[in-house]
């Protein structure tokens, strides 16, 4: 919940400036609901892609206040966030409800950025594996392998998102070796090695190339630092 319009299309507008094509294969910008379609007008024909922050369960009719999968595709986002942990603590959304909208976005034809993560107090119990473990298979249990083709995994530990505290490259390897491995179980090999998994929590113009480095580390979902322009792009290209 950050930006007026005029703040979003000038954040976007020195990011399209600034593109010089040594960023990473693929650039999202996740703008809230209002901006998603005059972003979208103001990236044009660049390569940055528009996704949003949510989506709703139901796809259309009496549900005041929502906004589903297919809309946003009307408005032309190519991706959407899904069980953030901002919408698991703060809007009660538990995995049930995030499968239900993983599998809404991609039969809407959209690209899927599904968050996971531990808290503080479930890292400290000794129970990260159990709870990545369950966020995975509720939400990715029933998916084809055809499906991975719009699931993007986001690794978010929760006590890393806006705090400044930071996984350590190798505290987010670990977990992402075990994401990659979970989804092997419960897909393919193929598509395990295939599937991107990006961090999340506190990435920063600093610290995104020693977390980048990571073998099981594809990419960024980057909060507060996507804020500033130059911060984003110079993330876009720590790889
Ligand atoms: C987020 O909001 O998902 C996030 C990762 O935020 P930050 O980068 O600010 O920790």
């Amino acid at each position: 919940m950050n930006t007026t319009i005029n703040e979003a299309l000038e954040l976007v507008g020195a990011l399209v400036e600034g593109l010089d094509g040594s960023e990473v294969a693929q650039l999202i910008v996740c703008p809230p609901f209002p901006w998603l379609t005059p972003v979208s007008a103001a990236l044009g024909n660049t390569s940055i892609e528009i996704g949003a922050q949510n989506c709703a369960v139901e796809n259309k009719g009496a549900f005041t206040g929502e906004v589903s999968a297919q809309m946003l595709v009307s408005a032309g986002c190519t991706a959407v966030i899904v069980g953030h942990s901002e919408r698991r603590s703060l809007y009660g959304e538990d995995n049930q409800t995030i499968a239900k909208k993983l599998r809404m976005a991609i039969d809407s034809g959209l690209t899927v950025i599904f968050c996971i993560g531990e808290t503080l107090e479930e890292r400290q119990s000794g129970r990260l594996e159990t709870i990545i473990a369950d966020q995975l298979i509720s939400a990715l249990g029933n998916c084809s392998n055809d499906d991975y083709q719009s699931i993007i995994i986001a690794y978010e530990p929760v006590w890393a998102i806006g705090t400044g505290l930071t996984a350590t490259p190798e505290q987010a390897q670990e977990v992402h070796k075990f994401i990659r491995n979970k989804v092997e179980s419960i897909s393919s090999a193929d598509v395990a090695n295939a599937v991107s998994i990006l961090y999340g929590g506190s990435c920063n113009a600093t610290n995104a190339t020693s977390i980048f480095s990571q073998p099981d580390i594809d990419g960024g979902l980057i909060g507060g630092a996507s804020l500033k322009a130059a911060d984003f792009l110079t993330i876009a290209r720590s790889f």
